[in-house]
This record gives C-alpha cells, sequence and structure tokens, in this order.
C-alpha cells in the first residue's frame, strides 16, 4: 500500500462537487490509492439538489470517511447562498458577475486549506479539452489524474521552456528506454517556436510514455516551489490511466455509489415528436449556467424548487438575461423550447456523434470546476 508522506506536511484534498467526474475520481483514488491520505471534502451551498446530498451520503458510506462540509463564513449554515444573495442586495450572481462561486466555492476553500502546500486532485475526464483551477493560490497545486497528462498546463510550460533542454535531454536519457531515446532527443532539442508550440512538445513526448514524461517533470518541480517537489515519490507517476465518459457511469454504477438520478434521460412528447431531456451538472438548483430545457426540465420534474427559484426574481433580477421563469413556464413557449432542444440534439448528434445535453454542453464548455466536474 502507498504511503505519501504526511510528514512533509503536503495535504492532499478532493473536492466532490456533486458531479459525477468528482465522485468517480473518489472512487477511482479511493481504490487505487488507498493508503494516500486524501481529505475529500465538499462546499454546500445549501441550494444543491436532494440527488447531490444522497450521492454525498452514498460516497461517505463507499469511502468510510466523512466528507467535510465546507461552508462560505456566515451566521447561517444552512443558507450561505441567502445570506450572500442579501449582502449583494438581492442582485442574482451570472456567468460574468460570478459572486457566487468565488464566496460559497472558492473562498471556503481556500480558507479550509490554509497556507499548507496543497495537492488537489481535479476529475477533468481524458476526452476533455480543458483545464480546471479550484484555485490559483501558488501552493495550491492541480493535478488531473483522469488525462494521459497529469499535469496543470503552468506546470507542463515551465518545465519544457527552452532553458531547460540540457535537464529535459539528461533526465530523459536516465528515464527513458534507449530504443527510444533518439526520437525523444529530436524532440527535447526542437526549440520552441512559433512553428513548434509547447503543447505540440508536450504531447510527442507524451506519446513517447507517460511514465517517463511524469517522471521527469516530478523531477524537474524538483526544483520549484510546488507542493510536490516536498514529496520523496508521488504514486500517480507510473499511472497510464486514460479515463473518459464511459469510465465514470461504470466506476458510479460497479461501485454501487451510483449515478445521480437527475442525469437520467426522460422522455418528453412535442408536436408528435418524442426527444429526451435530463438535468446536466450538479450544482445549485437555480444555477444560471442552466440551459432553458433544462429549467423546464425542473419546473415538469421537480416543480417545488423551479418555484423556489422563480421566488428570487424580483426587483429587476431574473436567473436568464432574456426572459423571466415565469414567462418561460407559459404551455407554448414550453412547448417551443423543447421543439427548440429537439432541432438541437439532431444537429449536435451529427457534430458532436451525440444527442445527449451533457455532451452538448461540454462541447460548448461552459461551467466551472468548482461546481459542475
Ligand atoms: S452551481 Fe451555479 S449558482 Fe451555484 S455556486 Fe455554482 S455557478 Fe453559482
Amino acid at each position: 500500500m502507498t504511503k505519501v508522506n504526511k510528514d512533509k506536511n503536503v495535504r492532499h484534498v478532493l473536492g466532490i462537487s456533486g458531479g459525477k467526474d468528482s465522485a468517480a475520481l473518489a472512487i477511482y483514488m479511493k481504490s487505487l490509492y488507498p493508503g494516500m491520505d486524501i481529505e475529500f471534502y465538499t462546499c454546500d451551498t445549501g441550494k444543491e439538489l436532494d440527488e447531490t446530498y444522497q450521492l454525498i451520503l452514498n460516497l461517505e458510506t463507499y469511502l468510510g470517511v466523512k466528507i467535510r462540509k465546507l461552508y462560505a463564513k456566515t451566521a447561517d449554515h444552512d443558507n450561505p447562498f441567502d445570506f450572500y444573495h442579501q449582502v449583494y442586495g438581492g442582485f442574482l450572481p451570472s456567468s460574468n458577475a460570478r459572486w457566487c462561486t468565488q464566496k460559497l466555492k472558492i473562498e471556503p476553500f481556500e480558507n479550509y486549506i490554509g497556507s499548507t502546500p496543497v495537492i488537489s486532485y481535479v476529475g477533468i475526464r481524458g476526452d476533455e479539452e480543458r483545464e480546471g483551477y479550484i484555485s490559483t493560490k501558488p501552493h495550491v497545486q492541480s493535478i488531473f489524474p483522469f488525462r494521459k497528462n497529469i499535469w496543470s498546463e503552468e506546470v507542463v510550460n515551465q518545465a519544457l521552456k527552452n532553458v531547460n533542454t540540457e535537464l529535459l535531454y539528461k533526465l530523459y536519457k536516465e528515464f527513458l528506454p534507449s530504443q527510444l531515446f533518439e526520437r525523444a532527443s529530436e524532440i527535447i532539442k526542437t526549440p520552441l517556436s512559433f512553428t513548434f508550440n509547447l503543447n505540440e512538445k508536450r504531447n510527442l513526448l507524451l506519446n513517447l510514455g507517460s511514465k517517463e514524461f511524469n517522471n521527469v517533470i516530478f523531477q524537474i518541480s524538483k526544483g520549484s516551489n510546488l507542493p510536490i517537489a516536498l514529496l520523496d515519490d508521488f504514486p500517480l507517476l507510473n499511472n497510464e490511466d486514460v479515463l473518459v465518459r464511459d469510465d465514470i457511469f461504470r466506476i458510479l454504477r460497479e461501485s454501487g455509489v451510483g449515478v445521480p438520478a437527475y442525469y437520467e434521460e426522460i422522455p418528453y412528447e412535442v408536436n408528435g415528436k418524442t426527444g429526451n431531456y435530463n438535468r446536466s451538472r450538479s450544482g445549485c438548483f437555480f444555477c444560471f449556467f442552466q440551459r432553458k430545457i433544462e429549467w423546464v426540465w425542473l419546473y415538469e420534474q421537480n416543480p417545488t424548487k423551479f418555484f423556489l427559484a422563480m421566488e428570487y426574481e424580483k426587483e429587476g433580477y431574473t436567473w436568464m438575461q432574456d426572459e423571466r421563469l415565469e414567462e418561460l413556464i407559459n404551455p407554448e413557449r414550453i412547448k417551443q423550447i423543447k421543439e427548440d432542444f429537439l432541432i438541437k440534439q439532431q444537429t449536435a448528434a451529427k457534430n458532436y456523434r451525440s444527442n445527449k445535453l451533457i455532451d452538448i454542453l461540454e462541447a460548448e464548455d461552459e461551467g466551472c470546476a468548482a461546481c459542475f466536474i
């Protein structure tokens, strides 16, 4: 069993957003690295879906540990969102003014970790093209175990810069089998330029072997201020797994933790045609990142929560820029939204080879690591 040194005071943390990917990551890390002392936490806005609270309970049973609930600093744990909603004078958050993520997710996390060096495990999958920072504090380092490249962008950028050519050459000679070294040497010695960028260099080196790449990056990081520099060894260096969407659902189902019910597609009828809708992500039930079809889903599948969301729309503040929830639930409007979504699904099936809402949204890349992974 791998023991990762606590003695050097590096904390390993994994945030459970309530979404499928972070839940699967917790299961994956616990089963592959049972000796790692990982702190699991979740930032509770007080407005999560019931399915999210159930997922946390299921995970606690599976992991055999309590998941620490982090709350924003307020007098009322049950209602951190409402507390800040008042502080902001009734102003509802939006993608351009996301006080909710800052106040209810980022700040509680940063208060929790304090100034100790932290390695934060993030569930961005191998089939996604995005970074997922939970915090940009220099003593917090993100690691992405589901990706071929487990390192964050700035770590790789730093390691592969031209000034490190000699060091890269030396380390690759040590770690890479000799039959591959000639190719590695060509890649390393080709300087970064307008015609050969960092991503290309990184991918070419990763394709020669991710274990070797990891070991080289780990050695180079030793001379840095990164939390990982404080470790003697890091068990993920030799992990070559790349996990994609199907793996996530499989992990959740096989572990018994289960997939949150809101991901399940529900058929609907509109103008003689059949479509499917679901909720695509975790987060607050009224999250402004929701698509119109998801608001319709909330109205039809969880009207209590929908009407609670509606109560926030007052004094000119609305969850969507162009429409009030009161207008959205007009039967004709619902029909139109369902019809529009059906067309979008058909187009998406051609463009993204999928008509699922989660695929459509991910292809359009909205949301944030703190709330939806
Ligand atoms: S889920 Fe949405 S509303 Fe809730 S904190 Fe995150 S971004 Fe804000």
